[in-house]
């Protein structure tokens, strides 16, 4: 089965080819970081413009670059949400359009069972599992019962660990995305900033940043005052090891109360190398593999979209031409029919 799978829910306009949910033919994506940087982040209507103007020379060059004809596509995934409506209508109006005109069935898919499902593209899933996204929108602990059973059991109560990293780094002059300029500082600190860790309730796998991020603004704040200039690695270093604590802490607990046979990093922070090191001698001494995807299907693509709609194919659950944006998609509820 080859799927054709569309992804514009942020900034990244993307178009990948999939073979029976896994061999990647092709995997293009066009990046919008340089028009939105100078705004200090995405501007949504901006990104809907940027979404028109590139979809289609996407398409062209995923289909071509694939070496296929679109006549041997069979079937059409599209992210249908969360994200930005105006960036996910772009996406779904083409994928719409193909599907027509292809006269092939259309698979909605959600973004999030996309980063999950990104591990399958290099993986093999092994049921039961549990998954940790740790995105620019979204922190979730996703217990994955069997094959496409998702049940988030915990989640962030207030600002995602990309959207914190990403404040943080504004603070400290990065320009946009600040996630991997945050990781490298804090990889060069010598001193560690003592920070507070935001463990909620003992029995509770949610998780919360906005008071580490007010912590640092603070820090900063105060060495600024007493003329200290050489501050930043170390709170970088101290907002890093909070991050990692509280997140490997609750992903480890996760993996011994539910049982699970493997742990699955995925999302734009999962190329953060302190939290891959950490996880990764977690799970050894656990004795539970831990899964990461290569980098490029870390971020926002469109491969990981027909790796994680290929689950529909298989149980033949298509979307019908009348479907809309789900800003607020349900990750729950897009789990595939028993
Ligand atoms: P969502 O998937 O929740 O809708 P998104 O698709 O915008 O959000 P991703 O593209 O998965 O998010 O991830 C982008 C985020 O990852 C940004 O916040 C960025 O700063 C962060 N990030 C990227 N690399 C690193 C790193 N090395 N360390 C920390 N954060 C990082
Ligand atoms: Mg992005
Ligand atoms: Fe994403």
């Amino acid at each position: 089965c080859i799927i054709l799978a569309i992804e514009t829910s942020c900034d990244e306009t993307s178009v990948a080819i999939v073979r029976d949910g896994r061999e990647v033919l092709s995997n293009m994506v066009s990046s919008q970081i340089d028009v939105h940087r100078r705004f200090g982040g995405v501007v949504p209507e901006i990104a809907s413009r940027k979404h028109v103007e590139t979809i289609t020379v996407m398409l062209e060059q995923a289909v071509d670059e694939a070496g296929i004809r679109m006549s041997d596509v069979d079937a059409i995934a599209v992210t249908q949400g969360p994200g930005l409506v105006g960036s996910l209508l772009v996406g779904i109006v083409a994928a719409k359009a193909l599907a027509m005109a292809l006269d092939i069935p259309l698979i909605g898919t959600h973004h999030i069972a996309g980063h999950i499902y990104a591990n399958q593209l290099t993986e093999q899933l092994v049921y039961p599992c549990m998954a940790l996204v740790v995105s620019g929108g979204h922190t979730e602990l996703v217990h994955i019962e069997s094959e496409g059973q998702f049940r988030v059991i915990g989640k962030t109560r207030d600002d995602a660990v990309g959207e914190a990293y990403d404040k943080v780094a504004r603070a400290v002059g990065f320009p946009y995305p600040g996630g991997p300029h945050i990781d490298r500082l804090a990889g060069e600190a010598d001193d560690v900033t003592e920070l507070p860790r935001a463990w909620l309730d003992s029995d509770s796998y949610d998780f919360s940043f906005s008071g580490l991020k007010s912590a640092v603004l603070n820090a900063l704040n105060q060495a600024k005052m007493r003329g200290e200039l050489s501050i930043h690695a170390a709170v970088a270093r101290g907002f890093q090891e909070s991050v990692i604590d509280v997140l490997t802490g609750k992903a480890m607990r996760a993996v011994q109360e539910y049982k699970v046979k493997q742990l699955l990093l995925c999302g734009g922070v999962a190329a953060n190398r302190g939290l891959r090191a950490a996880l990764s001698e977690c799970c050894k001494a656990e004795g539970v593999p831990l899964l990461v995807p290569p980098f490029e299907y870390c971020s926002d693509n469109a491969a990981m979209i027909g790796a994680a709609a290929y689950l529909k194919w298989k149980s033949g659950q298509f979307t019908s031409l009348d479907f809309t944006a789900e800003p607020q998609f349900s990750l729950e509820g897009w789990s595939t029919d028993k």
